[in-house]
C-alpha cells in the first residue's frame, strides 16, 4: 500500500466465531465497540454462530437489534472454529479484517495496535502471545510442541505462538477466500499467501466464562490439517524407513549367515523371534496406511466438492445462495461459469 495515497474511509471488519458463548457475548461486544469507536473508522462486527447449543443466538440478536453494525451469520449446525472464521471472512466487507475469539481470551483492545501496524503498510499483522494464564500445563506443552513441529516440517514459516487473532488486508482476505480447501488451517494459509507481515505482542487472558471448546480431539485434527495441508513430510517417512530397513538387512543378513556357518552361533532362534519381527514391521506398515489414509481422506473431501458450510440465517447481511464462494471482486465477476459443468 502506498502510504502517500489516502484511501477513502477504510472500513474495518471484526470477525468472531461464536460457539456457546452466550454468557459473555455482551461483554465481548461492548469491549469491541469501545475499542473500535476509539479508533474512529467505520467498522462492522461479523459474528458467526457456529451451531451453539446455549442462548448465544438470542443474545447476539439482541445486540444486532440495538447496533446494526453488528451482523450475524447463523450456521445450520456446528462446523468448527476454522470454518466459522472462513464464513466470517467470506461475508466481511472491510478493507481490513480482524479475526478474534469471542471468549475475550484475545483482548479486543489489541485491535488498535493491529490497525496501527496495518496503517504502517503491513498487510498481515498477527498477534503474538506473550503469556497465556489460565491454560493447563498440558495445553501449553502441546501447543509449544505443535508450533515447533510445524515450523520444522512445513515449507512455510508459521510464526511461533500465534493463534488466529490477526488483521488481514483486503488483498490477503481475497487471496484466502479463493482457497476453498476443506480442511483449513487459517494461520498457515495467511503465511502461505505471503505479503508483508508483522507481529504485535499481547497477553492472552484466561477464559472468563464457559470452557474451552478445543478438546484434545479437535487439537489433533487441527494439527493434522496443518501438517497435511502444508507438507508431504509424513509421506516421506515411509521412504526413510524403507531406506534404513534396507541398509539393516543388507548388513545384517550376511553377518548372521556367516556367523552361523563359521561358528555355529545361532543369532535368531525360533518362532518368537519371527513373530516379534513380523509384528514390528507390520505395525510400521499399518502406520503408513494411516498416513496415506489421512491424505486420501482429504483428497476425497475435495473431490466431493461440498460447500464448506451451510448458512441457516443471516441478520444484517445480505443472504447469499448458501456459501459465498468467491470474495467480491471490484468489477462484479460473472458467477455463471462456476456451476461445475464440465468445460
Ligand atoms: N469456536 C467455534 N466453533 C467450535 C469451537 C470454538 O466457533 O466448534 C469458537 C469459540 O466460540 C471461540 C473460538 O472459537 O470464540 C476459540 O475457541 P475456544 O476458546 O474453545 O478455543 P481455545 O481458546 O481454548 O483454544
Ligand atoms: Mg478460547
Amino acid at each position: 500500500m502506498n502510504p502517500s495515497e489516502t484511501p477513502q474511509k477504510p472500513m474495518i471488519s471484526i470477525v468472531a466465531p461464536v460457539y456457546n458463548e452466550g454468557e459473555g457475548i455482551h461483554k465481548f461486544y461492548e469491549r469491541v465497540r469501545d475499542t473500535m469507536d476509539r479508533i474512529g473508522e467505520p467498522w462492522e462486527l461479523v459474528m458467526v454462530n457456529d451451531g451453539s447449543r446455549d442462548n448465544s443466538l438470542e443474545q447476539m440478536r439482541l445486540i444486532h437489534e440495538r447496533d446494526p453494525r453488528v451482523r450475524l451469520l447463523d450456521f445450520a449446525r456446528n462446523f468448527g472454529h476454522q470454518i466459522a472464521v472462513t464464513a466470517g471472512m467470506d461475508y466481511a466487507s472491510g478493507d481490513a479484517v480482524v479475526i478474534i475469539d469471542s471468549d475475550l481470551q484475545d483482548p479486543p483492545e489489541t485491535i488498535a495496535d493491529l490497525v496501527q501496524k496495518w496503517r504502517e503498510g503491513y498487510e498481515v499483522v498477527y498477534a503474538v502471545r506473550r503469556k497465556r494464564p489460565g491454560e493447563t500445563w498440558f495445553k501449553l506443552m502441546t501447543a509449544k510442541l505443535f508450533y515447533r513441529t510445524i515450523y520444522r516440517i512445513t515449507e512455510i514459516d508459521i510464526p511461533l505462538d500465534t493463534g488466529d487473532f490477526r488483521l488481514m488486508d483486503r488483498r490477503v482476505v481475497n487471496a484466502i477466500n479463493n482457497m476453498r480447501e476443506h480442511n483449513r488451517f487459517i494461520r498457515g494459509m495467511t503465511s502461505w499467501v505471503g505479503f508483508r507481515q508483522a507481529g504485535v505482542l499481547y497477553d492472552r487472558h484466561a477464559r472468563e466464562w464457559g470452557k474451552t471448546n478445543y478438546p484434545l480431539r479437535k487439537m489433533i485434527k487441527l494439527a493434522w490439517d496443518a501438517v497435511t495441508g502444508f507438507s508431504f513430510f509424513p509421506l516421506r517417512i515411509a521412504m526413510y524407513a524403507s531406506f534404513w530397513l534396507f541398509i539393516l538387512s543388507v548388513l545384517g543378513i550376511p553377518i548372521v549367515s556367516l556367523l552361523r556357518l563359521a561358528t555355529g552361533i545361532q543369532f535368531f532362534e525360533g518362532q518368537a523371534t519371527s513373530i516379534v519381527v513380523i509384528l514390528l514391521l507390520s505395525s510400521f506398515q499399518f502406520f503408513f496406511f494411516f498416513v496415506m489414509g489421512q491424505y486420501l481422506g482429504r483428497i476425497y473431501d475435495e473431490v466431493r466438492g461440498r460447500p464448506l458450510y451451510i448458512v441457516a440465517d443471516t441478520f444484517g447481511i445480505q443472504r447469499q445462495n448458501g456459501e459465498r464462494h468467491r470474495a467480491p471482486q471490484p468489477p462484479p465477476v460473472d458467477m455463471q461459469g462456476e456451476d461445475g459443468s464440465k468445460g
